[in-house]
């Protein structure tokens, strides 16, 4: 019988810079969810609230049922290298690069 080399994964790359990213190496993995946001708001109104649902949900049929879907949530799995990992949290905790500037 043949021996088979053990079959891994793919090496997996760096989703931000390309780095690859070897079986057994340190990688991060993102996990990224998009929901469509609802703040309990809804718009005022112009041609009452019935004719406007009736309009949503037209849009609803006639749409796409994948692409809405798409609309109202979305995951996303993203595999960083280390470093690309730590600009991210750096950028999510610091949006705006320098939070310095902002004197309070
Ligand atoms: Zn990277």
């Amino acid at each position: 019988m043949k021996s088979q080399e053990v079959h891994r994964e793919r090496d997996h790359r760096c989703f931000r810079c390309g780095k690859e990213l070897p079986a057994g190496s340190l990688s991060y993995i993102t996990q990224i969810r998009i929901f469509a946001g609802f703040d309990g708001v809804l718009l005022e109104p112009e041609e009452g609230v019935d004719q406007q649902f009736n309009q949503l949900l037209k849009q609803v049929e006639e749409a796409n049922p994948e692409d809405l879907e798409k609309e109202v949530y979305q995951e996303f799995h993203l595999i960083l290298c280390k470093s690309c990992r730590d600009r991210l949290v750096e950028e999510i905790e610091h949006p705006w690069g320098n939070p310095g500037r902002f004197v309070h």
